[in-house]
């Protein structure tokens, strides 16, 4: 069985906002082991999004939309899926107290154009949804099954887990399970990590796939199975063999996050850990802070624009000191200033277009240095390289 994606909207369309539906649904696709060949994009066009549906119901057993449910003269997602499957459009009498009970809760009034939301293509099942004010439907058609979901995405996401995910296990028969782990790496670059698990790569069942994130590579362990045991033992045994060869590479799996890692690890240890930072605005302290809560581990960051922010320090102005000895001398001062056991600095130097980021770690006893050049790199990958590689440089100094 196959299955499709038509994310409808002109905002996506014209790339307003990007199309994090399509893929999110794709993901949770890949769970039930439905096979996904095709993804389109159609503007907020009825005729248009007719079309599409009629090509996708050719090739697919199952077309998912997204987007246009709404209650707006723009929102036609109702009135496609009508022509597309050749049915007239009816009001679902049962549904108007739904439409009604969310605008009550909201203590918003009703509008006529409201109830056009009751109205579904003759036939069709309504999913009813809890947390927005537009009933989901699917119509089976005899040419496959058209489930249409609303566009805003926490909307999206409930129904998916909580209505499709359920309808398409129990209509299709489908009883093989997929389980992923993903395991999270840091300090290492992608190729290197390829070296090291590349043959891993050609296995079938797991299977294992490489993604590079900026400072971060994951390796992704996939298996199918018929049942949910066997699935999990294909998973751990794949697990085992990455983890013996990339060992403390990998600061954790699934929903681990590096900050959080560090906080824990700190706590293990009895240690503290201050920042200054200049070239992250801010980024190194905000993802500390969260993974934090108010347990005692992160005495707090000092953020600044750059070197001259950090005058709270006493560090020597301008460029007296080379950048990599202005940086472990940050490093030292924030640590002895907030009355931490760890002191993390980030600097950067040079224009913007030709910066070099230095990262130092005082530890009390040793102090640890990293610096990169960033003449090139896109703009939007540069705060998270800098900021995952100097709380790697913490996570390692504290194993
Ligand atoms: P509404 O009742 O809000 O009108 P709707 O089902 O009609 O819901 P849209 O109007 O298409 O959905 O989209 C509502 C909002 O949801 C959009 O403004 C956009 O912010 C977000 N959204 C829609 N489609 C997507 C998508 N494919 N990916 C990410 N966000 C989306
Ligand atoms: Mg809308």
């Amino acid at each position: 069985m196959q299955a499709e994606i038509v994310s409808i909207g002109t905002e996506l369309l014209l790339g307003e906002i990007v199309d994090t539906n399509a893929a999110y649904i794709a993901r949770l696709l890949t769970t039930i082991g439905l096979d996904l060949y095709y993804k389109t994009t159609v503007g907020d066009n009825e005729g248009r999004i007719a079309a599409v549906l009629g090509e996708a119901l050719e090739r697919s057993g199952v077309v998912i939309t997204t987007g246009g449910l709404g209650p707006t003269v723009d929102d036609v997602t109702r009135e496609a899926v009508a022509a597309a499957t050749h049915r007239p459009l009816e009001v679902r009498r049962e549904l108007i107290p739904e439409v009604e009970a969310f605008f009550r809760r909201r203590g918003a009034r009703m509008t006529e154009n409201n109830l056009r939301q009751a109205r579904l293509p003759q036939g069709a099942i309504a999913v009813s949804n809890p947390v927005g004010t537009a009933p989901a439907f699917i119509v089976e058609d005899p040419r496959g099954v058209i489930i249409s979901l609303p566009g805003v995405p926490g909307e999206m996401r409930y129904l998916m887990e909580h209505a499709v995910l359920p309808y398409l296990r129990a209509s299709l028969g489908l009883c093989g399970v997929i389980k992923v782990r993903n395991l999270h790496t840091a300090g290492i670059g992608e190729s290197d990590v390829d070296a090291l698990v590349g043959d891993l790569e050609c296995a079938a069942n797991p299977t294992v796939g490489l993604a590079a994130h900026p400072g971060q590579t994951d390796v992704r362990v996939t298996a199918k199975a018929e049942r949910e045991e066997e699935a999990a033992r294909l998973v751990t045994e794949m697990e085992a063999e990455v983890r013996r060869r990339l060992g403390h590479h990998i600061y954790g799996a699934d929903e681990e996050t590096l900050e959080g890692v560090v906080i824990e690890l700190l706590a293990r240890r009895g240690r503290t850990l201050a920042v200054a930072e200049t070239v992250t605005q801010g980024v190194l302290t905000s993802r500390l802070t969260a993974a934090a809560h108010d347990s005692e581990q992160f005495k707090g960051g000092l953020v600044a624009p750059g070197e001259v922010g950090l005058s709270g320090l006493g560090l020597p102005s301008g460029e007296d000191l080379p950048a990599e000895e202005m940086t472990a001398l940050a490093a030292r001062r924030v640590r002895e200033v907030q009355g931490a056991d760890l002191g993390l600095a980030v600097l950067a130097r040079g224009e913007p277009g030709s910066l070099v980021a230095y990262v130092a770690l005082d530890t009390g006893e040793a102090v640890i240095r990293h610096s990169r050049d960033l003449a090139g790199r896109p703009p939007d990958l540069i705060l998270p390289w800098i900021a995952n590689t100097a709380l790697d440089a913490v996570r390692r100094a504290l194993l």
